[in-house]
């Protein structure tokens, strides 16, 4: 809520790769919204692989306390993880959600200026359960006669799919064609992604008021969700899946807008939100200055949005879109020629 905040204290985690470029961009451009939001005080956190390695520990227990006791919410860069597996190791994003209870990841897709030749217009939000599925990480591998075989444990509740349901229904009533799609794979996996589909449909059914009377909503095996993504990206308005369908569905559509640098996320939950860009720590441009800063910019208008600063996220999203139409100042993710800093200049003088 926004009640009589004096100040926002703003949990900034960078972690790794280019989230150290980004994060900071984000954190400029929040400062420069003055009045339209309380005083932001920023607490710099440790979290990642750069810091697994210099102490032994990904996520520090501190932390996770300062973003508890202290922090009204959190800006998160991207973690950098080893290709093969380090003992002591594990993602501390991951870790983090689960810390938090930060059960939604909310995922708007949508393209400003859709581009000459280009057919259709995405605006979509992926609603991605943020808990469960394979991300419990519950694997072991075994020795056999026939030799190795390794396991993964698949954990869907009907605890987590009807909060995430809940959340998914709400999201799909405030926008204007309320359209919900439903995304899981129970031709095959008829138990767990059967309970997920049957728990998010019954959501309706538990409120008394009819509030959601007005959302449609449709069903999508995930393999023909992607292949209608890049079809017709158009019927999709809000899907909602489990944690990995989700993950790969938002990578997905972001490739449709141009660059995954242009895709925010908040992780939510009843008490917390934590703002990521949907990309990762980008090894292939780390360094070289040229990281496009506009994912993290959005991350941080719609934590902002998600707090109850209308204000101060409505101008963070203007002055980012306004950049992208313009399209004279872009990183070359996006075509352009322009640098991490030169974008932030632009996007600041915007504001
Ligand atoms: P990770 O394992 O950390 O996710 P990755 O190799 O999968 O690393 P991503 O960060 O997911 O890399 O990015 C995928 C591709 O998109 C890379 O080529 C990367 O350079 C590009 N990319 C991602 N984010 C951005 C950004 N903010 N600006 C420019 N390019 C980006
Ligand atoms: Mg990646």
């Amino acid at each position: 809520s926004t009640t009589a905040r004096k100040s926002l204290k703003i949990g900034i985690i960078p972690a790794d790769g280019i989230g150290k470029e980004v994060i900071p961009a984000a954190k400029a451009a929040i400062e420069a919204l003055g009045s339209d939001i309380p005083q932001p005080e920023f607490i710099d956190l440790l979290a990642g692989w750069e810091t697994f390695t210099k102490t032994g520990v990904a996520l520090p227990q501190e932390t996770i306390d300062v973003l508890r006791n202290e922090c009204d919410c959190a800006l998160f860069g991207s973690v950098s993880s080893p290709s093969k597996k380090v003992v002591g190791y594990s993602s501390p994003i991951v870790a983090l959600r689960k810390e938090l209870d930060l059960y939604a990841n909310i995922r708007p897709v949508f393209s400003v200026s859709p581009e000459a030749g280009q057919k259709s217009t995405v605006d979509l939000v992926v609603v991605r359960e943020n808990t469960e599925c394979l991300y419990v990480k519950q694997e072991q591998q075994i020795q056999t006669e026939n030799g190795k075989e390794a396991r993964a444990t698949r954990l869907i509740t009907e605890r987590a799919s009807k909060r995430i349901g809940q959340i998914a229904f709400e999201i799909a009533n405030a926008r204007s064609r309320k359209h919900l799609t439903i995304i899981h794979k129970s031709n095959v996996l008829s138990i767990t992604d059967g309970l997920f589909r049957e728990t998010v449909r019954k959501v309706p059914s538990l409120s008394a008021d009819g509030k959601y009377d007005g959302v449609t909503v449709m069903e999508q095996l995930v393999d023909s969700a992607v292949y209608r993504l890049f079809r017709e990206p158009e019927i999709f308005d809000v899907m909602v899946a489990p944690n990995l369908y989700g993950d790969i569905l938002s990578d997905a559509a972001a490739a449709l807008v141009g660059s995954l640098g242009l895709v925010p996320s908040i992780n939510a939950g009843d008490n917390f939100v934590m703002g990521e860009p949907v990309h990762g720590s980008a090894p292939d441009i780390v360094g070289k200055g040229i990281s496009n800063p506009l994912a993290s910019i959005r991350s941080a208008a719609l934590m902002l949005r998600h707090l109850g600063y209308t204000k101060g996220a409505d101008r963070l999203d203007v002055a980012v879109d306004q950049v992208v139409r313009e399209a004279t100042t872009l990183t070359p993710d996006l075509n352009g020629k322009s640098t991490t800093q030169e974008v932030l200049t632009a996007v600041l003088a915007r504001l």
